[in-house]
């Protein structure tokens, strides 16, 4: 049994709110959302960060991020949208499967710097 708290999101034992899903990605709601609709988008199969990333596994996650920050857009209407991927303790990454935030930005006060 896996103790990654995102290979479980994916399998179904920890809920969570799916925005979409493919046969190699899934993305959903950040449980603590930096700003309004701030989402994540992780590969399925379990993948640390981005050193043992192949190019193909980057290549269907990337393909998806189009998609997913235009289905923001047209939800949330946001002013800009940062995309953001943590690789290690140091650098702020808390989960240890990838995954790649969608911070949706409204104006300088929406909490996020
Ligand atoms: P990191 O700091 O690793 O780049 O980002 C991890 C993100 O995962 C954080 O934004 C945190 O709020 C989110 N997160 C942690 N646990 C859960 C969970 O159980 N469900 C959801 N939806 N998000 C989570
Ligand atoms: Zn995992």
């Amino acid at each position: 049994m896996t103790e990654c708290i995102f290979c479980k999101i994916i399998e179904g034992t920890i809920p969570s709110a799916k925005i979409y899903e493919d046969e190699h990605v899934y993305a959903f709601m950040d449980i603590m959302p930096l700003t309004k609709g701030h989402v994540l988008l992780i590969p399925k199969k379990h993948t640390e960060n981005v050193y043992n990333f192949t190019a193909e596994e980057a290549g269907q996650l990337f393909a998806v991020a189009p998609k997913i920050a235009n289905a923001l857009k047209a939800e949330f209407n946001p002013i800009g949208m940062n995309l953001l991927q943590n690789n290690g303790a140091p650098a702020g990454q808390s989960v240890f499967h990838f995954h790649l935030h969608f911070i949706p930005r409204y104006d300088e006060s929406d909490g996020f710097d």
